[in-house]
């Protein structure tokens, strides 16, 4: 099966419609939540992942928005664009932004926001910071988001570990490892100093992950987020991929 792996599109209908477009070939597509939170089409974004009928995990800003979780330890900008954000939410899709699970399992790999030992809050960027996850990885691979930007960590056959992070067309033989922890990068706010959208392929088949970068129309985000009064710096961030 050939899957379509997207995580952290914060509200950002732009990146999603061009990633959308470039993943036409894939069999099933798969989120690893925040949908939203940040960009300024909430409701569209949300709408489109449920019109897909794509499996979606929560993150963290799905659960503030809905009022599932504290904001106070979001930044000022963030904290702002969740109460911009459930202003701007219909009632329908608040309400499905609810009803996402924490981890879902699929084929020979499962997904989660954050980290398998805390589902929606703990980032997972270093070795050490995934050993919970390998530990609680019941399937030979897992996909995680919440960091925005792309890496593998891997635990090899000979017990040590490997790790790094992922450009664009960077592939990963995931047979190669014993399991294997693959953050995709965000769609809508990457992080890793590259503006452009970040989003993978999996193979299950030939067990095969590849990332991928496609560049999207910023200017027009950061027009329609000016309009809608968000926050500064997350205009200006888009455009560094910070
Ligand atoms: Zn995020």
């Amino acid at each position: 099966m050939l899957y379509g792996i997207i995580s952290d599109i914060h509200s950002n209908l732009e990146a999603l419609d061009v990633v959308l477009n470039k993943l036409y070939r894939a069999e099933q597509l798969i989120c690893l939540g925040d949908i939203v939170g940040y960009g300024p089409n909430p409701n569209e974004c949300v709408e489109k992942i449920k019109e897909l009928n794509i499996p979606t995990v929560a993150g963290n800003h799905d659960k503030a928005v809905t009022g599932e979780m504290e904001v106070t330890w979001f930044n000022r900008s963030a904290r702002e664009a969740v109460f911009w954000t459930q202003k701007e939410l219909s009632e329908k899709n608040l309400e499905y932004l609810k009803t996402l699970p924490e981890v879902l399992e699929e084929d020979d790999f499962q997904i989660v926001h954050g980290s398998l030992r805390s589902p929606i809050e703990e980032y997972v960027t270093s070795i050490s910071e995934a050993l919970p996850t390998f530990e609680k990885m019941t399937k030979p691979l897992c996909f995680i988001g919440h960091s925005h930007v792309p890496l593998f960590i891997a635990l090899k056959k000979d017990g040590n570990y490997d790790g790094r992070m992922l450009g664009d067309g960077e592939e990963i033989l995931v047979e190669d490892y014993e399991k294997v922890i693959i953050n995709v990068g965000g769609v809508g706010q990457p992080r890793d100093g590259d503006p452009r959208a970040s989003y993978g392929i999996y193979d299950s088949k030939t067990k095969i992950f590849t990332l991928h970068r496609v560049e999207y129309n910023i200017e027009q985000v950061q027009e329609k987020m000016k309009v809608a009064g968000l926050p500064q710096p997350l205009i200006d961030r888009l455009h560094f991929g910070r």
